[in-house]
């Protein structure tokens, strides 16, 4: 079976290793196969930065390579003052993990159980709700108001019905990129029942014209705040996240082990921080390649989702699963259906070569014109 025909499930298993690579006709030698290859298969599927790290961000990380015997915890502790300086909170409410997966992680085990539920959105990013629900806690699933928003009337509700210890908040969301307004999160805070933590995951913030939360973290002892530096910064494949958060949760979080940062990640996400124009070139050619793509979508009578990040939703009109597969064999790797959903997939917002050919096959699949 073609890599590009494996269950989701099995790609992730696969994806990153050079069989998987190899698999889709990429060499895993080259330092931007994506963009490059163009020529080849193009991969829209999770939510990747087509352009990867910044010039800077790769010059430094190779530069960092040669002290890389040592683990420059100095280099952890100046990425976190630049980070907590440019965003206004206190060093001691600023953790670094090796992407934001980790802390994802660690709020599951730590904050849901069998006596303490979890609240999340549907569709949003599963990882959360997956480990929670394995590890035998209750977990709600409030569906997303028509406008993509969450419904945080129903998810305050549903915590207090279940004891949630934890409600999972995506701002923009994944897989819709759309937005909650800062009105709704504000609301949420004053409103929930007191034992339930808040998590907002902000992987995609950047790319929004939304405001962050995270001075949050200085007023109250509830909130938990995750950035990433996998998604606009490009530095999936290098690992570096974020959570902030009142120092007590940033300990608790800290109980289940500690865990060094690779120097090279650290090297590449301090010059991504102090890159000056790097988060506005980016959000606008995000933006201007999403828009174009929406709109011919649009114009063909297939809907989206409003989105403010580099994904959306779109209605296919047909099983989102045989039209992904059929995408696939067109060279172009969306992402998959949410169960909820089965009639939309989530494509990421590649180069505007890649979107040509996501436009293509699209046309190809659906019989319409390209
Ligand atoms: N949160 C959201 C909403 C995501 O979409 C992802 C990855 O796709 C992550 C967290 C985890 O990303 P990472 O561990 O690379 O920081």
């Amino acid at each position: 079976m073609s890599p590009l025909l494996l269950p989701r499930r099995a790609f992730l298993q696969l994806a990153g290793t050079s069989l998987a690579l190899s698999g889709l006709g990429l060499s895993t030698a080259a330092a931007t196969p994506r963009v490059a290859a163009v020529p080849g298969p193009v991969l829209l599927n999770f939510n990747e930065c087509p352009y990867g790290p910044a010039p800077a961000a790769q010059i430094a990380a190779r530069d960092s390579v040669a002290g890389s015997g040592r683990y420059l915890f100095a280099l952890a502790g100046e990425l976190r003052d630049v980070f907590s300086g440019q965003e206004g909170l206190d060093k001691d409410h600023v953790r670094l993990y090796p992407g934001s997966s980790e802390p994802l992680n660690r709020a599951a085990i730590l904050w849901t159980s069998s006596s303490a539920g979890l609240v999340v959105a549907d569709p949003t990013f599963e990882a959360l709700g997956d480990l929670a629900a394995a590890r035998g806690a209750t977990v709600a699933k409030v569906p997303l108001r028509e406008d993509g928003a969450h419904d945080v009337r129903a998810m305050a509700a549903a915590a207090a019905r279940i004891n949630a210890g934890l409600l999972y908040l995506c701002n923009p969301n994944n897989p819709t990129g759309s937005i909650t307004p800062a009105a709704d999160i504000a609301w949420l805070l004053a409103n929930k029942p007191r034992q339930t933590r808040v998590l907002v995951d902000e992987a995609y913030l950047q790319y929004s014209g939304q405001r962050s939360v995270i001075a949050q973290v200085m007023q109250r002892d509830d909130v938990i705040v995750l950035r990433t530096f996998s998604k606009l910064y490009g530095m999936a494949g290098l690992r570096l996240g974020v959570a902030a958060a009142h120092p007590d949760r940033l300990k608790e979080l800290a109980s289940l082990g500690d865990n060094p940062l690779p120097v090279t990640a650290l090297a590449a996400g301090l010059a991504s921080l102090r890159a000056p124009t790097l988060v506005a070139e980016r959000k606008a050619e995000n933006a201007r390649v999403r828009q174009a793509t929406v709109d011919w979508l649009g114009a063909r009578g297939f809907g989206c989702v409003a989105s403010e990040a580099n994904c959306f939703v779109v209605d296919v009109k047909r099983d989102g699963t045989a039209f992904t597969a059929a995408m696939a064999e067109r060279g172009v790797v969306i992402g998959r259906s949410w169960p909820i959903w089965p009639q939309r997939v989530r494509v990421t917002v590649g180069t505007a070569a890649e979107m040509v050919r996501f436009r293509e096959a699209f046309a190809a699949v659906v019989g319409a014109s390209s």
